[in-house]
């Protein structure tokens, strides 16, 4: 049984190989930071699942060894993260709904012999919204970008019956390319999914004042005290959610803090789209307020 991925890798694995035991791992580049295998590798020991969890530096020319090796072991299942997310699709045998939508995977679950992608970073982000209890049945929700996370945000808004979706992006070269996905969510969804100019303020200020939820899904306040929106468009009952989170208190943040808004950074998404995977490879729940409490607080 080879698992020389792992192995070879020695120097991104953050946990020491365990051949006796089952596996599981994450795969992309870079990886090292990863918080993931304290995280699984914490519930699977509160749970008593004789597994391990490594952390694994792929490369997407790399990818199609791995997956041809990983095929032949016994395997609890996968996390896949950039550049692989969406390079690994080809050779996965069957795709979810969500990951199939958002063209993403981002966990790996063998199944009769087949491997079968998911992707959890969408249900993560609405199972975080619970913390400020906040659901997205029937809300009319914008979304500043329209990059990997958001596309994954706005599938799983979609298929959990948000009303209406509005894309706020920059009108670029990947403008079409963005058309033609809300389109195909407005076909395979009830939910009205639209894309507006991110830069004209006029039409931004408008969908602000008829939505229920803000989401910033652009990396703008990452680096820089800056917020795409003008602290003036936000109310005291609009909810505001940044998946950014570090900083925890972006720009857009505080000013919603100041606003009275209920507010949430992408911490928990983090977590939650985690305690998914976990519930994918093992069908147990992964213990939420332990990992919480030692690795979130
Ligand atoms: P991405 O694929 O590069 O997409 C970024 C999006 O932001 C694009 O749509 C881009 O616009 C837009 N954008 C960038 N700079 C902008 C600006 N100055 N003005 C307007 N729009 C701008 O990135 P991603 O992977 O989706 O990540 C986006 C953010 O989500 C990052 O901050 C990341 O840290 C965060 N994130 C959090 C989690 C979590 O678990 N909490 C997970 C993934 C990502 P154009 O379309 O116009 O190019």
């Amino acid at each position: 049984m080879g698992l020389r991925f792992i192995e070879k890798n020695e120097l991104s694995i953050n946990v020491d190989y365990d051949p006796t035991k089952e596996f599981a791992c994450l795969l992309g580049s870079p990886v090292a930071h990863s918080i993931s295998p304290d995280m699984h590798n914490y519930s699977f020991d509160k749970l008593g699942i004789d597994a391990k969890y490594y952390a694994v530096d792929v490369k997407p020319e790399q990818l199609k060894e791995v997956l041809n090796e990983i095929r032949n072991v016994d395997f609890l299942g996968a996390n896949v993260t950039m550049p692989l997310k969406t390079e690994i699709i080809k050779y996965i045998d069957k795709l979810d709904i969500s990951s199939e939508l958002a063209g993403s995977v981002n966990t790996i679950v063998p199944e009769d012999g087949q491997l079968v992608g998911y992707t959890t970073d969408g249900a993560g982000f609405i199972d975080s919204l619970s913390e400020i209890n906040v659901t997205v049945e029937g809300k009319d929700i914008l979304i500043l970008g329209a990059g990997g996370a958001a596309t994954s945000v706005i599938v799983e808004l979609a298929l959990q019956k948000a009303n209406s979706i509005t894309i706020a992006k920059r009108f670029n070269k990947s403008l079409d390319k963005v058309k033609k996905f809300a389109a195909n969510i407005n076909d395979k969804t009830n939910c009205n999914t639209s894309v507006i100019n991110i830069e004209d303020n006029d039409i931004l200020k408008e969908a602000i004042s008829t939505s229920h939820i803000l989401i910033n899904a652009t990396p703008v306040g990452m680096t820089s005290d800056k917020s795409l929106i003008d602290k003036s468009y936000l109310r005291s009952n609009l909810v505001v959610c940044d998946l950014i989170y570090e900083p925890a208190m972006t720009k857009l943040l505080k000013d919603a803090s100041d606003s009275g808004c209920r507010y949430i950074n992408g911490k928990y998404m983090l977590l939650y789209q985690g305690a998914r995977s976990f519930k994918l490879w093992t069908d147990l729940n992964m213990p939420i307020e332990e990992v919480k409490d030692k690795f979130f607080s």
